[in-house]
């Protein structure tokens, strides 16, 4: 681990701002000059004191939460109002880029930082939370910061082991913070005004459209399946009229499951596919596969899954083949309010785009937690040809300075808007 050389001044442009996060990525455990920062590890006491040092210089109060996410809190007009939460992770996958989750973190802080500065005095307080765990690379379970926030923290989760076999529970004593004292880190809604994220995009639809910035609509929640398809296994010698070939039936399934889910704008994928027997001269007599849905709003992606299944049934039917399916996963979309929608677009209005794009996000992110308890808002930057999870991760100076002048004005509309409605 790279002890910091320096803590860099406080400056809110985009340059200082990539900057952090050029120092930031020196903290990885890994000595092939790629990054990786997982919860609970050395490297992440080190950002949460940095993250710290950068929150007070602009103006917050700082501390870190039970679950180890770091906190900062700016008091509004008066002390103890609600506070508005801006925040994204700190945490990365294995052989990370710079600016997945790291960007949203320093892009909150700098805003509170321009707020200071400029004497303004908001009707609420602002919050900033950098997340302990959005990615889950350590226990294969994602959001553990901020589900420790939203309070829906699932005791289960202490027996997780990382792959030298420390449990979630070692890990959080070995980091100093005790187990049983968990619940502490939840907050409850009425704490907040709502959460806004500013995130990579992790796609290229912005890029596509010429957008550097863009607002999100929901964060799709999966549902997952696992369909098999039976036939009867064969010689390979079986003439085609007399084969139930449940590999056949399977390709056409999978070919049209993908033309459904195209012409309804979902994302659909197989990943997973078992042939049984699985041998070169037998007909297959039996073929599982897995099916991921996902899309903006869980009606549409229901509506979706209930025309694979009528086309599972149109296809088996024609094949002499029968098909069952067993959901394996279900998570609802997290939707980003009307208001929240309405600020970060007014804000990237602000930046000279007179016509904001609004997508949907297909990854997960932490304001899927936060949803429980808030509404929640999140603002998309462009990544470069849509590469995150990457060290080719890239973003551009200046849609970082968009970054930071959008977020900003987001959240002075938001004061706009509550002071308007106390007058
Ligand atoms: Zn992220």
């Amino acid at each position: 681990m790279t002890e910091p050389s320096r803590i860099l001044p406080a400056d809110t442009t985009a340059a200082a701002l990539l900057e952090r996060c050029e120092l930031l990525a020196t903290f990885s455990s890994r000595d092939d000059g790629l990054i990786e920062r997982v919860n609970l590890s050395p490297e992440h006491a080190a950002v949460n004191a940095l993250a710290a040092e950068w929150m007070q210089q602009a103006g917050l109060t700082t501390w870190q939460d039970a679950a180890g996410n770091q906190c900062g809190r700016l008091e509004g007009a008066t002390p103890g109002l609600p506070a508005l939460l801006l925040g994204s992770h700190l945490d990365t996958v294995p052989a990370a880029g710079k600016y997945d989750g790291i960007l949203g973190v320093l892009a909150a802080i700098a805003v509170v930082e321009r707020i200071r500065d400029s004497g303004r005095v908001l009707p609420f307080a602002i919050e900033v939370v950098a997340w302990a765990d959005e990615e889950g690379t350590r226990f294969g379970r994602a959001l553990l910061g901020s589900r420790a926030f939203a309070g829906t923290w699932d005791p289960a989760w202490w027996e997780l082991q990382d792959e030298d076999g420390v449990s979630l529970r070692q890990a959080f004593l070995d980091f100093g913070l005790d187990p049983e004292r968990v619940g502490d880190a939840a907050r409850p809604g009425s704490d907040f005004v709502g959460y806004l994220e500013a995130h990579i995009e992790q796609g290229p639809y912005l890029e596509d459209e010429d957008k550097a910035l863009g607002i999100v609509s929901s964060i799709a929640g999966a549902r997952r399946f696992l369909i098999t398809i039976t036939g009867k296994a064969g010689h390979s010698g079986t003439p085609y009229e007399r084969r139930r070939d449940a590999l056949a039936g399977a390709a056409e399934a999978i070919v049209a499951i993908e033309r459904i889910a195209r012409a309804a704008q979902l994302i659909a994928t197989v990943g997973h596919l078992e042939v049984r027997p699985d041998a070169v001269n037998v007909i297959p007599g039996e073929v599982e596969f897995s099916l991921d849905l996902r899309g903006e709003y869980d009606s549409e992606r229901d509506r979706v899954w209930g025309v694979v299944q009528e086309m599972l049934t149109d296809v088996c039917r024609q094949r002499r083949l029968k098909w069952t399916s067993v959901q394996t996963h279900s998570a609802p979309a997290a939707v980003c309010s009307e208001r929240m929608r309405k600020v970060i677009g007014e804000g990237i209005r602000s930046t000279g785009d007179r016509r904001p794009m609004s997508l949907f996000s297909k990854a997960g992110h932490d304001a899927m937690a936060v949803a429980e308890i808030t509404e929640i808002g999140m603002l998309f930057v462009r990544c470069e040809g849509g590469v995150s999870h990457n060290p080719e991760e890239r973003v551009t100076e200046a849609d970082v300075a968009a970054t930071i002048d959008a977020f900003e004005r987001a959240v002075l509309a938001l004061a706009d808007a509550a002071g308007a409605a106390e007058r």
